[in-house]
């Protein structure tokens, strides 16, 4: 295979080979069912428990507070809708913001249509939630608030321990989507005071399909997945024994060197974010300069395409995105860059670049020449530009 660049990890990541090869006897030798009595299943049931108690210990939770899924999507769908359901004698009223994942997006939308109310709080222009809004937002009938810890397009990380305090103190769920957050940043549920935290194995060099949603004890929450007693009941279905020893194994990896990793992946974020906004006119870092994750760069050029640009770096060998992989397909601009304040035509031109710590300098080096070569292309066919320079001349 060529050499590709790849810099869509917020997309997905490639396999950890701690994480292939952990995964790989639990298809062949050991493929029992953890239920069964006999030892080969017992095999299987002990992995699964040494993987819940990696992950659990890695967010502060105990395993029993740990139920896998088959991914962050479900983890969402399940937190939104099982705790409306277990609540709505309580309230109706679930409170969310602007730039979610569209696995909360869509769900609250479903919720809506099912005689909930929902209010999407406004974020400030680095794309941080407006805790006054959030505040006065809170009603009698609130039940739930969701917001999540860093987003997926622009690398903007929540104040959730703030916004946990307010639920506390309110006595209002609090569920966090930390599908980008996980295993990239630190997190503690007790300190940030998080009753749901949703997760996915392949954000964090794991393999795709598994997921987990923290369920903090004494939260009343119904099951998601009804049949067999496995996930404590909550979510039947024989349990994915090779994609959870992968994500165990995935997630250890990724506690055990987050501190380099994250001094690494800074240092490269920063050197790319000050070179392009150094060497290429018209453009603007979306998401907040210092409170982004680690990994996340992400630029509005003004009077290209962001979808010709994705095409072009293609061509170059370098993998990339425009907004988030499931925005892309459509032609609407990504809603995360609209709630930040962005207008269509700048939404449009937006290029994200999430790194992993196996980039290289001399790779950004190749990504700002090809990137600037390619806008500059660009610009010098587009009419809008043409006008611009004619009127700025
Ligand atoms: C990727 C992602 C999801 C969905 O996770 P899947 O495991 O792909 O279903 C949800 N939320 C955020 C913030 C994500 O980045």
């Amino acid at each position: 295979m060529e050499h590709k660049i790849y810099l869509d990890n917020a997309a997905t990541t490639k396999t950890a080979r701690e994480a292939v090869e952990a995964m790989l006897p639990f298809f062949e030798e050991c493929f029992g069912n953890p239920s069964s009595i006999y030892s080969l299943g017992a095999k299987s049931k002990r992995a699964v428990m040494d993987a819940r108690e990696v992950i659990a210990k890695s967010i502060d939770a105990t395993p029993q507070e740990i139920y896998f899924t088959a991914g962050g999507s479900e983890s969402d769908n399940w937190a939104l809708v099982a705790t409306a359901e277990a609540y709505a004698d309580k309230g109706k009223h679930i409170i969310t913001s602007k730039i979610e994942h569209h696995a909360i997006l869509h769900t609250c939308e479903y919720l809506q249509k099912r005689g909930f109310s929902i209010t999407y709080v406004d974020v400030d222009e680095d794309g941080v939630i407006k805790l006054d809004d959030l505040k006065r937002a809170i009603r009698p009938d609130t039940i739930l608030i969701s917001v999540m810890a860093a987003n997926n397009e622009i690398g903007t990380i929540q104040p959730i321990k703030e916004i946990g305090e307010i639920a506390k103190e309110h006595k209002i769920l609090f569920h966090t989507d930390a599908v980008q957050a996980y295993g990239h940043i630190p997190l503690s549920v007790k300190e940030c005071h998080i009753d749901m935290l949703s997760s996915s194995g392949h954000k964090i060099n794991g393999p795709k399909g598994i997921g987990f949603l923290y369920i903090r004890q004494g939260v009343k929450i119904r099951s998601f997945i009804h049949g067999g007693a496995q996930e404590r009941a909550r979510r039947a279905g024989t349990e994915n024994v090779p994609g959870i020893v992968g994500f165990g194994a995935a997630a250890g990896r990724a506690f055990a060197s987050m501190e380099e990793r994250m001094e690494k992946e800074i240092e490269l974020r920063d050197y790319l974010i000050e070179r392009i906004a150094a060497e290429i006119p018209h453009c603007k870092l979306n998401g907040h300069r210092e409170n982004r994750l680690p990994n996340n760069v992400n630029f509005s050029f003004e009077f290209i395409e962001g979808e010709s640009l994705l095409i072009m770096l293609d061509m170059k060998g370098i993998c990339a995105s425009s907004g988030s992989a499931c925005t892309s397909g459509s032609l609407d601009p990504s809603h995360v860059l609209l709630a930040i304040g962005l207008p269509h035509e700048k939404a449009h031109g937006s290029l994200r670049l999430t790194l992993s710590e196996e980039n290289t300098k001399e790779e950004m080096d190749y990504v700002v020449e090809c990137v600037k070569e390619i806008v500059a292309k660009l610009r010098s066919m587009s009419p809008l530009y043409e006008d611009f320079c004619k009127k700025n001349k």
